[in-house]
This record gives structure tokens, C-alpha cells and sequence, in this order.
């Protein structure tokens, strides 16, 4: 619960009509410790002041001499951690984007108020507040040397993970997707983002993928035993396609573990321009013919575009999460997320929609052809172990899940 009398709120605007305004509402809505600028440089000065220092600023885009965007910038050089909410007259996707600028500015944004602005979407943004971690968002994630990542490889302090994906016409469990961890005996679990490009940069990148590969096969096999039909996906690395023995050694592995490859899926994200097409060409269509599924990861990003879905052979394709969360209220990535799908089904693909985190992401899916969905609204990553249980639990909630959103 928010104290509505000690969140100190600044409301900045050129026009005093909206200053009032908007004081009146914060008023209705009970809180007490309001101030109001019709300028930047002004709002500056109390911001320098450590007792007047706001928490939450309601801050106007349009104003004639600093403008949103330079405040912010002045916001940033002050090591501001208070928080913000964007308001203006301008469409949605100018706003959408001030907020996508804030946001890589680090400073904590609660949302964005279209003028003419509405009490309830004023209270329901400031529900949002929660009072700022200090220093912990801004301190950079610990990063890894090659030595370091080769000696956890080493050690078998590698983990996957694997994270559901149910198919969304049934709510039937389809398949895993492998996700690398790394226990550190000292700093716990370490995510993919700080150790696979230290990997892929140090040619520790094919180690690396082995590791994955033996274990996700090995329980894949451990589970089919167990009378669990999934299909296991595994991430591979666009450099793990640079020498040819790598389908062997997937096929050889494969045939080591005693499982057939059209249960496995073998998912690609090109995060680096590849120097030559002909390797990785060759690896994948190979891997094709013995019947693995390609599914092409984060769609729409980077260099995993409309070039490979034309060269490779691909079975499946993953819109990224970017276009997935938020789609159902926001025209731009709804264009997007859709088209992605429409693409894919016109080539015969599977399509699966990554970061499902909300029931309205869940309900808009439902609306659309997609046939898997994936995210934290169904399940996090977790360790294989959970799996059996989480499946229980999982089909145990499936009708509630599957009724209209009208029916619940
Ligand atoms: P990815 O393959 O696109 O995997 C999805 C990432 O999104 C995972 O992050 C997952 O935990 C996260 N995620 C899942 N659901 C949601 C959601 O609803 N909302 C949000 N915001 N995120 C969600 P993770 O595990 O940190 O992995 C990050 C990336 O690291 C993966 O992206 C993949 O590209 C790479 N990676 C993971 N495991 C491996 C691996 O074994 N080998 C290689 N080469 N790369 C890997
Ligand atoms: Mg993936
Ligand atoms: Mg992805």
C-alpha cells in the first residue's frame, strides 16, 4: 500500500489548466504532499533540494523551453531515483517510445497518460509505485572472464533448466525448452546473459553446447521412460554452426541417448552477422534430413529475420517476446506479432509466442492462430525434477484456463 501522505508528488506542466487539474485529482485520490512547476529549470531547483525532493513526478512531454525528454536527460545527470509518469497530448506511439527512452535511461517509469487525462487511469498508475531499490537496479550485472566460464564447464556447473510450452487451442503440454544455468559456489545462479557470450566469444562456445546437449538428451530419455511425451528444445548458438562435425555430433549423441530426433527441437537466434552461410547451411539442412526440428528464436530481432526464414530450413519460428507481451493494447506490436505469425503459417511452420507473462496476453493468443505459447503466465524455468509436478498442477487449472475470458 502506497502512504498517500508521505509520497512527496511533483506535477510539471506549462499549462496551468492541467496543473490544476491534475493537483485536483492527486487531491480526490488522497494525496497530500503535491507540488506544482509550469517549467523544467524551476522543478530542477527543487529536485536539487534534498527535503523537496519529489518521489513521483508527473511530467509533461510538450513544454516550450525544456522539454520532457531534456528534463529526463537533466534527471539522469542528478542520479534521480524517484519515479515518473509521462504525460502529453502527443499518440500513443510517441509515448510509448519517451517511455522506451526513460526506461533505457534506468530511471523507473510507471506508464504513460494520454491528455485529456482520466482519474481512474491516474489511480491505477500510481498503484504501481513501490519505493525505489536504492542503488541495486543500477549496479551492473557481474560479468564472467573466459577462464572462469571454461573451469564451470569443466566442473559440471552447468544446469538446464527447462521452461513448458502448452499448446494454446487445448492447454496440452507440448514440449520443454532448455535453458542453461550456472550454480556458483559462491554467487548462486547465474543467468545466460552473463556467461554464453563470454562462451561464444572465447571459442568455449561448442563445450558449452555439448554439456547442454548431453544432459537435455539424457533426460529427455528419462522422461519418455517415465511415460512423459516431450518434445525438448535446446538453444544453439549461431557459432556452434561454424564446423561441420557439430550435426555429428548432435546425431551421434542423439543415438547415444536412445532417443529419436523428431522429438528434439533445435532452436537458433543469429545474435552476430555470420561471416559465411555455407557452414551453417550445410549443419542445418543435414540436421533437417535426419529429422530434428529448426525452429528460428526471437523473431523480428537482431539478424533472426525474413533472410533465414528464406535460406534455412526452418519448421518452426518463435515470435520474440518484444512483440508478444502487451500486444493486446498496443496496435504496433499486435501488427507485428500477428504478421509474424500470418508468415509463418503461410510457410507451414509451427508458430510459438514467447513471453506469454499475463492472462491478456494468454486471452489474445487464444484470439489468434499461434499454436504454442510460452512465458512466465504459464510457467517459469525450473529445474527438470519440478517438471513431473508442474504438469500435474498445470493440467489440474487447464479448464479455468480454456473458458472465455467472459466465462471465468
Ligand atoms: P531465449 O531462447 O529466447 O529464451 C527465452 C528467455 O526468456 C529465457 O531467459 C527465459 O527465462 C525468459 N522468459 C521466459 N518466459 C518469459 C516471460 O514471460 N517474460 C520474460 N520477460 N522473459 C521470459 P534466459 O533463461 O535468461 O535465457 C536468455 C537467452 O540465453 C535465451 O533466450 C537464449 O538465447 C540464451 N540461452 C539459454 N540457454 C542457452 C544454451 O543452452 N545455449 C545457448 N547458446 N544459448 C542459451
Ligand atoms: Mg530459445
Ligand atoms: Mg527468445
Amino acid at each position: 500500500m502506497i502512504d498517500k501522505s508521505a509520497l512527496r508528488i511533483l506535477v510539471l506542466d506549462d499549462e496551468s489548466f492541467m496543473l490544476k487539474l491534475l493537483a485536483r485529482m492527486l487531491a480526490n485520490l488522497g494525496f497530500t504532499q503535491v507540488t506544482t512547476c509550469d517549467n523544467g529549470r524551476g522543478a530542477l531547483e527543487g529536485i536539487d533540494c534534498p527535503n523537496s525532493r519529489p518521489d513521483l513526478i508527473l511530467l509533461d512531454l510538450n513544454m516550450p523551453e525544456m522539454d520532457g525528454v531534456e528534463f529526463v536527460r537533466h534527471l539522469v545527470e542528478r542520479q534521480y531515483v524517484g519515479s515518473l509518469i509521462l504525460v502529453s497530448g502527443e499518440d500513443e506511439r510517441m509515448l510509448q517510445t519517451a517511455e522506451k527512452l526513460v526506461q533505457a535511461h534506468k530511471i523507473s517509469v510507471l506508464g504513460h497518460l494520454c491528455k485529456p487525462v482520466k482519474p481512474e487511469q491516474l489511480s491505477m498508475l500510481l498503484e504501481l509505485w513501490t519505493a525505489p531499490c536504492l542503488g541495486e537496479s543500477r549496479i551492473a550485472k557481474k560479468t564472467y572472464g573466459a577462464d572462469e566460464v571454461r573451469a564451470a564447464i569443466a566442473n559440471g556447473e552447468l544446469v538446464n533448466y527447462y521452461q513448458p510450452k502448452v499448446e494454446l487451442a487445448t492447454g496440452k503440454v507440448d514440449g520443454v525448452e532448455s535453458l542453461v544455468r550456472w550454480r556458483h559456489p559462491q554467487d548462486g545462479m547465474v543467468f545466460p546473459d552473463q556467461f554464453v557470450g563470454v562462451a561464444e566469444e572465447h571459442g568455449l562456445i561448442d563445450e558449452l553446447t555439448r554439456t547442454v546437449v548431453d544432459e537435455a538428451f539424457a533426460q529427455a530419455k528419462t522422461w519418455q521412460d517415465n511415460g512423459l511425451q516431450l518434445r525438448v528444445a535446446l538453444n544453439i548458438s549461431m557459432d556452434n554452426l561454424a564446423t561441420l562435425a557439430f550435426a555429428d555430433h548432435i546425431i551421434a549423441a542423439a543415438l547415444a541417448a536412445g532417443i529419436t530426433p523428431d522429438g528434439i527441437v533445435l532452436e537458433v537466434t543469429e545474435s552476430r552477422l555470420m561471416k559465411s552461410l555455407s557452414a551453417p547451411l550445410e549443419i542445418l539442412t543435414r540436421l533437417c534430413l535426419k529429422r530434428f526440428s529448426l525452429s528460428i528464436d526471437d523473431f523480428g530481432t537482431g539478424h533472426s529475420s525474413l533472410s533465414q526464414l528464406r535460406d534455412i530450413p526452418f519448421n518452426e519460428l518463435k515470435v520474440d517476446q518484444g512483440f508478444v507481451h502487451g500486444a493486446a493494447d498496443n496496435v504496433t506490436l499486435r501488427a507485428i506479432c500477428c504478421a509474424s505469425l500470418s508468415l509463418a503459417q503461410q510457410m507451414g511452420m509451427k508458430t510459438v509466442a514467447e513471453g506469454v507473462e499475463d492472462q491478456a496476453d494468454w486471452d489474445f493468443l487464444r484470439s489468434t492462430s499461434c499454436d504454442l505459447a510460452q512465458g512466465y503466465f504459464i510457467a517459469k524455468p525450473m529445474s527438470a525434477a519440478e517438471i513431473p509436478g508442474w504438469i500435474k498442477a498445470w493440467e489440474a487449472s487447464i479448464e479455468t484456463l480454456m473458458k472465455a475470458p467472459g466465462e471465468r
